[in-house]
């Protein structure tokens, strides 16, 4: 099938697949469908997947979550990138109408309409570092609660997969990454935007963190 309008919205940062293919698990929202949408594998250099590009692509079912869709031709990834077109880029503005316009949720809720990806309005965030004693790697986390409306007791803690979070030259600490997110800053509202695991579907990960200016 084509999707027309597919706005990215969050990008995680590269993985490895089996066969030596580097891709990156995307989320985007599209009017059409007027639902939140998944797509993998993405060719990892693309420049038509970035932030607030509106795509055009040609999708197949995807694995047994709700709206997740493959790229065709995605065992040649450059190829399916080829298939991709920009129809337009939204302004900031225009990103930060959308993200408000899509009902926020909680990880509570999530899990029990079995729903695979959300927009969270998070509360008291923390970010902190994991060390990954499997690939040796320092990993971001969040912490944060989602509301009054989950009934899950307790904080959130949630691994963030967003490939800004990752970048070589800024480095993994978590003050620069409050600050990249403008987490301490009153005038920013952030949003979470959150996905489950293919293989455990009630482990959610924050895939993005959306921070839009609060207007008055
Ligand atoms: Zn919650």
């Amino acid at each position: 099938m084509i999707i027309e309008d597919a706005v990215i919205l969050a990008i995680a940062r590269p993985i490895k697949l089996k066969n030596g293919r580097i891709s990156r698990c995307v989320i985007a929202y599209s009017e059409e469908l007027k639902e939140l949408i998944r797509l993998y594998p993405t060719y990892h250099l693309s420049k038509k997947i970035s932030e607030g590009n509106m795509v055009r692509l040609m999708v197949i079912r995807g694995d047994s979550r709700d709206y997740s869709f493959k790229l065709i031709n995605s065992k040649d990834m450059k190829k399916a990138d080829d298939n991709i077109k920009i129809v337009k880029t939204l302004s900031k503005q225009e990103m930060s109408i959308l993200i408000r316009s899509i009902e926020a949720t909680t990880i509570y809720s999530l899990n029990k309409e079995h729903k695979s990806m959300g927009i969270v309005k998070p509360t008291n965030i923390n970010i902190t570092l994991e060390y990954d004693e499997n690939c040796k790697l320092f990993k971001p986390y969040i912490t944060y609660s989602c509301g009054q409306l989950c009934k899950n007791k307790g904080l959130h803690h949630q691994q963030l997969l967003d490939y800004n979070a990752y970048g070589k030259t800024r480095g993994l600490r978590p003050d620069k990454l409050r600050s990249l997110y403008n987490i301490d800053n009153v005038r920013f509202i952030p949003y979470l935007i959150v996905g489950n695991h293919h293989a455990h579907r009630n482990v959610f990960m924050v895939i993005s963190i959306y921070s839009r200016e609060y207007e008055a």
